[in-house]
């Protein structure tokens, strides 16, 4: 990895560079002032490209059921079949959930 500074490597960014994967870590590193530094630079970026447009995409995911085998450490949404507020749909169910959509 080159040695540059933070200021540096932002106005390289400012005109045009494409970060390597080397200097996405090292903001992604950075402490302090620097992660100042890096979110106004980001700012300025979203400003030139964006304005002050803010758009979003609005969707549903229809779930048949809710019920699942893994019910993984981190996941609020997995039930067993036997928990409370558990279900699975039926046709019915489903296309309720899609005319909700
Ligand atoms: S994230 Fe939730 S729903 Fe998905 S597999 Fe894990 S427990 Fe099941």
């Amino acid at each position: 990895m080159t040695t540059t500074t933070i200021p540096a490597l932002l106005s390289d960014v400012a005109g045009g560079h494409r970060l390597t994967g080397e200097e996405a870590a090292l903001l992604l590193k950075a402490t302090g002032r620097d992660v100042w530094t890096i979110t106004t630079a980001a700012d300025e970026m979203r400003e030139y490209r964006a304005g002050n447009t803010v758009t979003y995409v609005r969707n549903q995911n229809v779930h048949v059921t809710n019920i699942c085998k893994n019910l993984c450490g981190f996941c609020g949404f997995g039930r067993k079949k036997t928990d409370e507020g558990a279900y699975c749909h039926d046709k019915d169910g489903i296309q309720e959930q899609a005319r909700l959509a």
